[in-house]
């Protein structure tokens, strides 16, 4: 660790998983410009956040956070955006109701662009290529020119990033998320399509405290709580010089802030305690994610929390595990104990994606509904036993209506996995087995 943090302090640390640039110059060029343009978020709405994640680590909230594995510069249209964003708000208010506490959301979104790879390389009948590593740093296509790492996609990314927020907080703001109109999407699916049909009765539930408010006299036009909502972003920091380039100083709060995302995550092969992406974490203000796998002990976590968050500041940590689902009894509950006896209360979230990654007998990288849901089912156990508040739920999920995960009402196969499949990178829930997973969640909440 540097003594002295500065955004820039991350570049004595090793650094893994970043890709080499052969242009220096076309990159000392990017950074300067991104560094003069403004940031995307602001100070005051990631103390906010911070505030919200603190009622969560009081087990007074619960945290959704969900969104692409990688999103992508050719998907810069309205609709994809829209219909992720409305699956979260549906999948919000049925938590909402289950947990009967308010759901503090948060995006994959809006510069989900860098991705960690398992190899550095690709091959393909025979040819070996550079990994495909997120458009914020390579191209996907299998050609030598796309895998170059390309300085210029930092701000390609910058500007789709400025994009996709202002759609997000107009869509939060303008009334797409009135509570009444997210409900009757929700009710729509449930009455119209087989995969709905089990959920019939908790989604009439919702309806009737809808009606029963309105009766009570709350407009929802004129409540605000019922017609706009928070919705926050969040991306892993892993291209450090675009979080380099985009980190402020605030003289009111005397902070630096990621000036990228309201919360930014550290991968699980990027959390090494003396590596460049903890260095670059600790100095920020914004809230910070960690996501923690099999091979995470209780002293590597103890340790992280030291270096991350040694003022133990309520709302600034939220750990993300991702044991899949035939680890999860075993690993998760000593790391409860031992952060529990540490006297800390970070948010604990669930990622029961990372885990579960197989592929599937036509060569698909994929998951299934049921070992998802299976993770979800030990992590709740898990902080059942340990005494622990189960804070949130972190997916990879889209609006859209791919075929990337087996399994589900819609009972995808291998077979059908190719119809829809349009992830560059993991497999993503659809719109349908998000919902889903929502009224499953929900069910396990009531019990
Ligand atoms: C991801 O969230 O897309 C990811 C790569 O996760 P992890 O670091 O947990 O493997
Ligand atoms: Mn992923």
């Amino acid at each position: 660790m540097s003594l002295v943090w500065q955004p820039s302090s991350w570049r004595s640390h090793t650094a893994l998983q970043m890709p080499s640039y052969h242009d220096t110059h076309a990159l000392q060029e990017t950074e300067r410009r991104l560094s003069g343009l403004p940031s995307l978020i602001f100070p005051g709405e990631i103390s906010q956040l911070r505030e919200r994640l603190a009622a969560v680590s009081r087990g007074e909230a619960f945290l959704l956070q969900g969104g692409d594995c990688a999103e992508s510069f050719d998907e810069y249209g309205q609709g994809p955006v829209e219909s992720t964003f409305r699956v979260i708000l549906q999948m919000a208010v049925v938590l909402t109701y289950a947990a009967a506490c308010p759901v503090v959301k948060v995006g994959r979104i809006a510069g989900q662009f860098a991705k960690p790879r398992s190899s550095d390389t690709e091959v393909q009948d025979g040819v070996t290529l550079p990994s495909y590593r997120g458009d914020i740093i390579n191209g996907s296509a299998f050609t030598a020119q796309a895998r170059q790492p390309d300085p210029t996609r930092l701000l390609t990314a910058y500007s789709h990033s400025a994009t996709t927020l202002n759609l997000l907080r107009a869509l939060a703001q303008g009334g797409f998320a009135d509570l009444h109109e997210v409900h009757r999407w929700t009710a729509d699916f449930v009455r119209s399509s087989p995969q709905g049909e089990r959920f019939e009765e908790l989604a009439d539930r919702i309806t009737q405290s809808l009606a029963f408010m309105e009766a009570c006299g709350f407009d929802a036009r004129r409540t605000p709580q019922l017609h706009a909502v928070e919705f926050y972003t969040s991306h892993e920091a892993l291209l450090l010089h675009y979080e380099e380039a985009l980190t402020r100083f605030n003289e009111r709060t005397g902070n630096w802030y990621g000036g990228s995302a309201h919360m930014l995550w550290l991968g699980e092969r990027t959390r090494r305690l003396d590596g460049a992406h903890v260095e670059y974490l600790r100095g920020l203000g914004n809230a910070i994610g960690v996501k923690l796998g099999p091979s995470a002990s209780p002293d590597d976590v103890l340790r992280l929390m030291d270096v991350l968050d040694p003022d133990q500041e309520p709302g600034r940590l939220v750990l993300i595990t991702r044991m899949g689902s035939d680890r999860v009894a075993d690993r998760l509950p000593p790391l409860l104990r031992a952060v529990r006896r540490a006297g800390r209360t970070p948010v604990w979230c669930c990622d029961p994606m990372h885990g579960n990654t197989v592929t599937s007998s036509n060569g698909f990288k994929t998951r299934d509904f049921e070992r998802i849901l299976q993770e979800l089912r030990g992590f709740f156990a898990a902080h059942g036993q340990e005494g622990t508040y189960a804070g949130g739920l972190h997916f990879e999920m889209t609006g859209q209506d791919v075929t990337e995960c087996r399994g589900g009402a819609q009972e995808l196969t291998d077979e059908g996995l190719s119809a829809r499949y349009r992830s560059a990178c993991d497999p993503r829930l659809n719109g349908s087995q998000s919902l889903e997973l929502a009224f499953q969640i929900a069910a396990v909440l009531k019990a």
